[in-house]
């Protein structure tokens, strides 16, 4: 049959330290006609084979594992950026699996659901081919896709290029800043997505000319705003953790925003949490003085790192943005509720401007709106955009009304 054709493509890999699961997942793949699968008995074990250069497909993982858990395993694959589908093994309960799920979804992961043990042969069959259909509608190649090299070319021909999304301020609905976020403008593959090149950029030493060649650019067109339609508008800029080791890098951004006649203040830098704490003391240093500067701070993706705000509290971080896994659909899903309501009242405590990211709907805005957070952001507003797109979008949304 053409599925099983299909299926036989895929190469699976199994993680669990149960040897007997092994052999029950043997029988259950070799019925289903699955014929490239690697059994791993730990997450050590897999992480090798995926470094290694292995690539798989799919991923059954295991939760309960005693030398790496099955959430260690999806933390490292987020830091390497996998591409495919994860199935959940376990035997815990229902609250537990969808914890893991949202913690995955977090962190970008392609989850496609959580299956007990045993696993029944036609339930396994039904999730793969789940999987396969997800692949073909993924917009967003695999990373190996993108060489340093083209990558190279591209900065210094100006491809890679600043998008901007609104940020709006909830309460009064109006425009109070724009996130810039990075496209690649290929010649012959279209607009390519930033997941797929700023990892490379990071991997390569190329992300100190991507942020510096992002940052004059939208700088530049801040500066037309600011002295034509919209003189108050103000611009956030992504930062790698990566640029926070050089040393010179506050002064380096003040100069680009000295040479294009904008203030300090009307740039905010956003700051991903998982990774800052990490590297934390060699980012303070930077930090502070990036703040004495008089630029805004962000931290980003808030939620999905291990951080504590009390953590956090020592570097002077001025904006909290909630990550959109909390914020996505909270009205509907009480954990991902409890998460949002309690940041917002911790950031507000620290005094902090809070920002809700993936608002796509209605019932998210009015749950924010509740909440008393402060500003949001996503496509319920509107989807990044070439700089003449914002400018038009700008007019229609003064007219909108909701
Ligand atoms: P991020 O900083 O968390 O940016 C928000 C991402 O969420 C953007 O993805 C944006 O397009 C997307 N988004 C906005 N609203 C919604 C929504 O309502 N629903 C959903 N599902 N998604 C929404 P994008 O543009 O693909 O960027 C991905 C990541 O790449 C960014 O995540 C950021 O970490 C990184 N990035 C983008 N531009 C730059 C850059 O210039 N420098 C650096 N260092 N990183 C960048
Ligand atoms: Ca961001
Ligand atoms: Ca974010």
């Amino acid at each position: 049959m053409a599925t099983d054709v299909v299926l036989s493509s895929l190469r699976l890999m199994v993680i669990d330290d149960d040897l007997f699961i092994h052999e029950l997942l043997a029988m259950n793949l070799e019925e289903i006609g699955i014929i490239q699968s690697t059994f791993c008995q730990g997450g050590k074990e897999a992480l090798k084979k995926i470094d290694g250069g292995g690539i798989f497909d799919v991923i059954l993982v295991d939760l309960k594992m005693p030398e790496m858990d099955g959430i260690e395993v999806i933390r490292n694959l987020a830091a390497r950026n996998y591409p495919g589908s994860i199935l959940l093994l376990s035997a815990e309960d229902n609250k537990i699996l969808m914890a893991v799920k949202s913690l995955a979804d977090a962190h970008r992961l392609n989850v496609l659901g959580a299956l007990s043990k045993p696993v029944p042969t036609d339930i396994l069959k039904k999730n793969l081919m789940h999987s396969l259909e997800q692949s073909k509608n993924l917009a967003i190649k695999p990373l190996s896709l993108v060489s340093a090299d083209d990558l190279k070319e591209a900065i210094v021909n100006e491809q890679i290029v600043p998008y901007f999304q609104p940020k709006i301020e909830i309460g009064s609905k109006k425009l109070h800043s724009a996130e810039v976020l990075a496209r690649w403008n290929h010649p012959t593959k279209g607009v390519i997505s930033p997941i797929s090149f700023i990892s490379v950029a990071e991997e390569s030493g190329l992300i100190d000319a991507l942020t510096h060649s992002i940052f004059r650019q939208a700088l530049a067109q801040l500066d037309r705003w600011r002295t034509s339609t919209h003189p108050d508008i103000l611009l956030s800029i992504n930062l790698s953790t990566d640029s926070l080791s050089s040393i010179d890098l506050p002064e380096q951004i003040e100069d680009l925003a000295s040479i294009n006649n904008v203030p300090c203040s009307s740039i905010a830098l956003e700051i991903t949490e998982t990774r800052l704490i990490e590297n934390m003391a060699a980012s303070l240093d930077v930090l502070t003085r990036i703040r004495l500067k008089g630029f805004a701070l962000s931290i980003d993706d808030f939620g999905t790192g291990y951080s504590s705000l009390s953590q956090l509290k020592n570097i002077p971080f001025t904006e909290l943005k909630i990550d959109r896994a909390f914020v996505n659909g909270a009205s509907k899903n009480h954990a991902a509720k409890a998460i949002l309501e309690s940041s917002i009242e911790l950031g507000k405590k620290l005094n902090m401007l809070i920002v809700a990211e993936g608002v796509e709907t209605l019932e998210d805005w009015e749950l924010l709106a509740k909440l008393n957070c402060d500003l949001a952001q996503g496509y319920f507003i509107a989807k990044p955009l070439p700089a003449e797109g914002f400018t038009d979008w700008i007019s229609s949304w003064q007219n909108a009304a909701f």
